[in-house]
């Protein structure tokens, strides 16, 4: 039976001001107005502007009949501020100093809830684990919290061990051997190296703001109602077993993306032509281009939202990728390559393509998700960012993996040793390393075939109805329902 309005819970959801966290939790967002949820999207007003102006999301939305509602809030900082990866805890603490006052109000019904008599109150948060001082706000106005941690879960396990490798002394690191192996980890023995910890490992984890952040992060997660991870159980399985150890309510309902479009089809729902979350204006002209390649023989490079590259860094991707003598398509973003001027942008892309039209394409943001999913592309040149790890292992695509930050260095670590899925570039940056591993992996796929195939199909079973994800979704709707009450 249908509840009237004002009955139905009301979800709002508040990603961190980044392109993949806006990625998924938008995907959340659209699943629970798929079962008649009511969701606000709270986006800083920096990137709800951005999704405006690159995106066709508001006829998106119209679908769920008034049930989504995008919603903003200011982070602070100057309109003209760049707001780069480096200086993201500085955004993070000047977001915090508006969100909470501006979240107070919502949770007290003093803001949206009244601009429109069909929005009923605010029932549950759904927030990423580093707004951790949301819960003060939830729990002081009674809402329900959910943590939805974004990152790689096998990464989130590693962050809960940290105090450990501190206590037993692995950490920090004994003469800097970046090769010696982690033991304090349980699951993960044999498996780590130094090196394959999160980059603030490299550094003093007690001087280190980021560190510290993720500290309080994990800290506070025995705090929340529960705990959302985008992943399968087929996929991480024993890494799961743990985090549940100290999250007891978790809700692996990965990979989202899959989970989306899986439920629009059960419901006979075509996705619009033009899906996009993106921050960047998509250029679609590549799909055109790939139709024109042969079967599995383009390796597609992207480095994500946040990661820049020096121009040394660069140089050796190019040779190392033309030398290869592969197909390729390319990914560089405005402003990544470092003391490289905005202005300039497009037409250093153009003498790039000019110099390898022959073999290669290179633009400035692509539909990634439609791109490693074509029947040409071969391989991934990737940073092991999540979300793009969990499209390639959608898709059954292998990957090469350089990897930066954050849970980068565990993912790479994971795919190239526990899924077989491809080959770990860590640590180095080296023009022949980059064109053997770029022919290996188109060359010699059928060595990660078998492995990529095995879990693609797997990640299809677990969004499936009676798989796990599927299992965990709907256990989710179900205690957002009864938290509502
Ligand atoms: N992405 C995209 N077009 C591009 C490059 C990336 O749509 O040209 C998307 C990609 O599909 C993924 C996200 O940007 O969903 C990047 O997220 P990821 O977690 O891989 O890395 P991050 O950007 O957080 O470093």
């Amino acid at each position: 039976m249908d509840h009237p309005d004002e009955l139905v819970p009301h979800v709002l959801i508040f990603p961190l001001p980044i392109q993949s966290p806006v990625n998924s939790m938008l995907k959340l967002a659209e699943l629970l107005c798929l079962a008649g949820l009511h969701v606000t999207f709270l986006n800083t007003k920096h990137n709800h502007n951005r999704l405006l102006r690159c995106t066709n999301i508001h006829s998106r939305l119209d679908q769920y009949q008034g049930r989504f509602h995008l919603e903003n809030v200011d982070d602070g900082l100057p309109d003209e501020d760049p707001r780069t990866a480096e200086q993201f805890t500085e955004i993070l603490d000047s977001l915090q100093s508006v969100a909470e006052p501006f979240l107070t109000e919502v949770l007290s019904g003093e803001r949206f809830s009244c601009n429109s008599s069909k929005r009923p109150p605010v029932t549950c948060i759904i927030a990423d684990g580093l707004y951790y001082y949301v819960l003060d706000v939830a729990e002081e106005m009674g809402i329900p919290f959910i943590f939805f941690e974004t990152i790689s879960p096998c990464c989130l396990w590693v962050y809960m061990c940290i105090p450990k490798l501190i206590e037993t002394g692995e950490l920090p690191f004994k003469g800097n051997d970046l090769d010696a192996e982690v033991k304090s980890i349980p699951g993960m023995e044999g498996l780590l190296r130094c090196r394959d910890l999160p980059d603030f490992c490299r550094r003093d984890c007690k001087a280190d703001r980021g560190a510290q952040l993720v500290m309080e992060e994990i800290r506070n997660i025995p705090r929340a109602a529960g705990l959302i991870l985008n992943t399968f159980e087929a996929l991480e399985g024993p890494f799961l077993s743990h985090i549940h150890s100290q999250a007891p309510n978790l809700y692996a309902i990965g990979p989202l993306q899959l989970h989306l479009k899986t439920k629009l089809a059960a419901q006979s729902r075509e996705l619009p032509a033009a899906v996009s979350n993106s921050f960047w204006v998509e250029d679609a002209s590549c799909l055109c281009w790939l139709d024109s390649q042969p079967l599995k023989t383009v390796i597609y490079i992207s480095f994500g939202s946040l990661k820049n590259i020096t121009k040394d860094e660069f140089l050796e991707f190019w040779h190392g990728i033309v030398n290869s003598g592969q197909r390729f398509l390319w990914v560089i973003r405005p402003g990544s390559i470092n003391g490289q001027k905005l202005e300039q942008h497009d037409d250093f892309l153009k003498e790039l393509n000019e110099d390898t039209k022959e073999r290669g394409l290179i633009l400035s943001w692509v539909p990634q998700e439609e791109v490693i999913g074509h029947p040409a592309i071969g391989g991934f040149l990737t940073h092991s960012g999540w979300n793009s790890t969990l499209e390639s292992i959608i898709a059954g695509v292998p990957m090469i993996c350089w990897p930066c930050y954050v849970d980068q260095q565990v993912t790479s670590r994971l795919v190239s040793e526990t899924w077989t899925l491809g080959l770990d570039m860590k640590d180095t940056c080296n023009r022949s390393i980059i064109e053997k591993m770029v022919r290996d992996i188109i060359e010699r796929r059928c060595d990660f075939d078998q492995c990529a195939d095995k879990l693609s199909k797997l990640a299809r079973q677990s969004v499936a109805a009676g798989g796990s994800s599927h299992i965990d979704l709907d256990r989710l709707i179900g205690d957002i329902k009864k938290l509502s009450l």
